[in-house]
């Protein structure tokens, strides 16, 4: 029994075609954003050599984590520069070692400490096996990064992460940071992709992921530590992993449509059945 469906003739009426996406439809990803630093390259522990290093302790990293954390929210507020605040960071960093240094001192000591820092950067164990799974899934990749440009561009070239990105967007060179919008919505314009077709990853919970969540993009939370710096906990609609080897999983069943296309030759069977029914 011959069960081939004849071609539809010219005659009969096409159904009209939908209007936008259909509402039964998984959501499709095409744009994957990720955070540089402790995300994908292990920048505490390069930062704590480097002050180890410096001053001959290693209980410092603390007081670092804080003041950065302080001069950082200048820049992402619009108040400080890049170079301006990695200036008036040392000079705090040391006024609270009771170090007075003037200001060709303060240069030196960031000078040094950044070329210790480009002889420490490492890449987690996790980050390239994941970049080649998000690659082979044919999505475009950016990395979003919080950083000044030069110093960015440099730890991602030194570190071999260039190959992989469709775009690199860098707060320093663009003049807004994450989590402003404008940041995030940039990055898809650029790359031709909407917001909802786009997942952002970053270790931070404010700035990555509640700033591309707020965005209109997927948010995922890289909680390295697994329970957060400060018991920070991800509010409904981020998700969570804690480690990038998490991460195909959870777009594979949250995007459907994520995966290697598959391309079936002429020749198989499923091809051949494709063109007796239609
Ligand atoms: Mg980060």
């Amino acid at each position: 029994m011959d069960f081939a469906v004849a071609p539809p003739t010219p005659s009969r009426t096409a159904p009209p075609a939908p209007v936008g996406p259909e509402p039964w439809a998984p959501p499709e990803l095409r744009l994957v954003c990720l955070d540089i630093d402790d995300t994908l390259i292990d920048c505490t522990a390069a930062i704590r050599v480097s002050l180890h290093a410096l001053t001959g302790r290693s209980d410092l990293w603390p007081l670092w984590d804080l003041i950065t954390e302080e001069h950082v929210a200048l820049v992402v507020a619009g108040k400080l520069g890049y170079d301006v605040m990695h200036h008036r960071r040392t000079e705090c960093f040391l006024a609270e070692l009771g170090i007075s240094a003037d200001s060709a001192q303060v240069t030196a000591f960031e000078a040094r400490r950044r070329d210790i820092l480009a002889t420490s950067w490492q890449l987690f164990d996790d980050v390239l096996p994941c970049l080649e799974w998000l690659r082979a899934a044919g999505l475009l990749l950016a990395a979003v990064t919080n950083a000044s440009g030069a110093h960015q561009r440099r730890k991602i070239a030194d570190l071999g992460l260039a190959p992989f990105f469709d775009h690199v967007a860098i707060a320093g060179e663009i003049g807004v940071a994450k989590p402003d919008p404008v940041m995030f919505h940039s990055v898809c314009l650029g790359l031709g992709c909407d917001p909802a077709q786009t997942v952002h990853v970053g270790d931070k919970l404010d700035t990555d992921a509640i700033g591309a969540y707020d965005a209109g993009l997927g948010a995922v939370w890289l909680d390295r530590d697994g329970t957060g710096r400060t018991g920070e906990r991800a509010p409904a609609g981020v998700h969570t992993v804690t480690t990038l080897d998490e991460l195909p999983e959870l777009l594979v069943s949250e995007y459907a449509t994520v995966g290697v296309p598959v391309q079936r030759a002429a020749g198989t069977p499923a091809a051949q059945l494709r063109g007796s029914v239609l």
